[in-house]
């Protein structure tokens, strides 16, 4: 199954795909999570794309495409993958089919997450992280038990410098702009799923599998083998 998720920041994609990627048995590919890592560990990538990650701004789309390309390319990819953030342009998606194409492989399907505004700001704007291990939170809908530290590892959470309210604005005007022609883009090949993403994720992962015409009430490994 090769997915990919579009949709504005705040909807629930790292969450939905989290649990996709466990369900189906393939990789979760984030090109935020990939590039914040780049940014913590100090790579050449990383000192090249802090600036635009931590305003808010797109990467360069030819720094992007190679790094999804070799991502791509790696193993573990053989027998699917759920792609999260990439493509966010419509060069993004010609570039995407392109690379699939070298290698003989296109889409499977597009999941467009459809969240209203002021529940995404909500979401945004509350959203805190851990930057050990990753894990999300959020102040209001998922807090952590112990006074803003992580469940898993303790260490102190923290708010993504691009969830600041007058970033998160800029990334939410941005998004709908170039958003609709992708979505377009994979409307016209038949490939678009749009899922009502505003409830908690239970219902979205339901509805992410109904669409998908996948039966969630089986149990995990025999949907991952199906
Ligand atoms: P995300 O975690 O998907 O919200 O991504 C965080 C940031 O990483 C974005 O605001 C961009 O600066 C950068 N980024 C992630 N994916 C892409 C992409 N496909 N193209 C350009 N920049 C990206």
């Amino acid at each position: 199954m090769r997915l990919v998720l579009l949709g504005p920041p705040g909807a629930g994609k790292g969450t939905q795909a989290r649990r996709l990627s466990g369900l189906l048995g393939v990789p979760h590919i984030s090109t935020g999570d990939m590039l914040r890592l780049a940014i913590a560990q100090g790579t050449d990538v990383g000192r090249a794309v802090r600036e635009f990650v931590e305003s808010g701004r797109l990467v360069p789309d030819e720094l992007m495409e190679e790094i999804v390309r070799i991502r791509l390319r790696q193993p573990d990819t053989g027998s699917g993958f759920i792609l999260d953030g990439y493509p966010r342009t419509l060069r993004q998606a010609e570039t995407l089919d392109r690379i699939l194409t070298e290698d003989g492989r296109r889409l499977d399907r597009v999941v467009l997450f459809r969240v209203d505004l002021n529940v995404l700001v909500d979401r945004l704007s509350g959203r805190l992280v851990c930057p050990t291990c990753g894990a999300n939170y959020h102040r209001k809908f998922h807090p952590p038990k112990d006074d803003l530290r992580c469940d898993r590892d303790g260490t102190p959470l923290v708010q993504r410098a691009d969830d600041r309210p007058e970033t998160i604005r800029s990334r939410l005007a941005g998004y709908a702009a170039q958003m609709e022609p992708v979505a377009d883009y994979y409307r016209r090949r038949s490939l678009l799923l749009e899922v009502d993403a505003g409830d908690a994720p239970d219902a979205v992962t339901d509805r992410i599998l109904r669409g998908l015409g996948i039966d969630s009430d089986r149990p995990f490994d025999e949907v991952r083998r199906a």
